[in-house]
């Protein structure tokens, strides 16, 4: 029985344009869910750098345990430019979620969709539909804050990769390939690493092999990351399921997102074993914070993604069904041509554009 299911949705809008794109990606949602057979209750939490500012904690215990009660967290994004802690790094408790979660998977796909922008030539870029699975809770990451300068002479970052997190991480990227092919996916996930130096990324890619073997309908294969990076400019249509290490995934996914047009078309989802985060791959963008221009669509987008997550967690077909309809109105407006975001070469802002995807639904 899927109908009157309750979700209890955590949001945190954030820094910057976090909160311009917060709001557009609620609205759809709920244009999207009205009468669905299910319901989001939204409940608003603060976070993020202007929260540190403001009351000396980027997040407050009482709202970790209220997000990290709540079915799924829709977050918009965190930490700004002259907001820092007194060694210079950014406020970004966004990260510690991800740690303290669990949130072991940085799920970041990546469509060419029609009216889309595509800055390669080669008309296969129309084709591109990959998504990258960075591992998000260890790798170079695991030394953010351990990290130490000896003397003023030498510095030290330390990578730790476990057999536990990959085994998890490698299984969510199958798992992922297999529900992409169902609907039209290659059935395909390439192992991007540096085993040719690493004894690290040996390890790494060993272990992608172990859990390659458990799953044997899916193709698997292996790319370093440095030719990964060549072939994600030179043939990204052949790519389905990448999954990477955190650094390398962090540098990769933003390639990726230029590939389509750019931050504002990157949505993104932590996942770990209990708890999803979603939120727009792109950061608070102080740049054009507050004037009213940001481009809504990745956190659109987020919000489908997270539809789609708790339909498969909870058995709750509607959810997917409205996820599915939010992903197609954003494909109808894109390829419509108006309104069209300014970082699309558009002089619509985010406001036109969320309307457009309402009426779209
Ligand atoms: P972070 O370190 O948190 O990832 P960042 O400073 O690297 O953040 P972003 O905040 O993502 O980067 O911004 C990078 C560029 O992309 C900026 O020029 C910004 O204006 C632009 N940008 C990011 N998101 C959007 C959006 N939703 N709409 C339009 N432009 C965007």
């Amino acid at each position: 029985m899927t109908s009157n299911r309750r979700f209890h949705i955590a949001v945190m809008p954030g820094d910057g344009i976090g909160p311009d794109v917060i709001d557009a990606a609620l609205t759809v949602l709920e244009a999207a869910v009205g009468g669905a057979g299910f319901t989001l209750d939204f409940e608003h939490l603060t976070a993020g750098a202007a929260a540190w500012r403001d009351t000396g904690t980027a997040m407050s215990q009482e709202t970790f345990e209220r997000a990290k009660a709540a079915d799924a967290i829709l977050l918009g994004a965190m930490g700004l430019p002259d907001v820092r802690y007194a060694d210079g790094t950014e406020i970004a408790p966004q990260l510690d979620l991800r740690f303290r979660l669990g949130l072991y998977a940085g799920v970041r796909p990546v469509r060419a969709l029609p009216g889309g922008v595509r800055p390669l030539a080669d008309p296969r870029s129309a084709d591109i539909d990959l998504v990258i699975v960075r591992e998000s809770t260890e790798g170079l990451f695991a030394s953010r804050g351990k990290g130490v300068v000896e003397d003023d002479r030498i510095a030290r970052d330390t990578m730790v990769i476990t057999r536990e997190t990959c085994e998890r991480l490698f299984d969510t990227s199958f798992r992922l390939a297999r529900r992409r092919k169902v609907r039209g996916g290659r059935g395909k996930v390439t192992c991007v690493d540096k085993s040719n130096v690493f004894a690290s990324m040996a390890f790494f890619r060993r272990i992608f092999d172990e859990c390659a073997a458990r799953h044997p309908d899916i193709e698997a294969a292996h790319h370093y990351v440095d030719a990964a990076a060549l072939d994600l400019v030179r043939k990204p249509w052949a790519f389905d399921v990448m999954v990477t290490e955190n650094m390398f995934g962090d540098i990769l996914s933003d390639l990726t997102a230029a590939l389509v047009g750019g931050m504002g078309m990157a949505p993104s989802a932590d996942i770990g074993d209990g708890h999803g985060v979603f939120q727009p791959a792109h950061g608070s963008a102080p740049d054009i914070a507050g004037r009213g221009i940001a481009n809504p669509l990745a956190a659109i987008q987020s919000a489908a993604m997270m539809l789609d997550w708790l339909a498969e967690r909870h058995g709750v077909e509607a959810c997917a069904e409205a996820g599915r309809r939010i992903d197609a109105a954003v494909a109808t407006v894109l390829a419509a041509g108006h309104p069209r975001p300014v970082d699309l070469g558009g002089e619509d802002g985010t406001e036109a554009i969320t309307r457009a995807v309402i009426d779209a639904l």
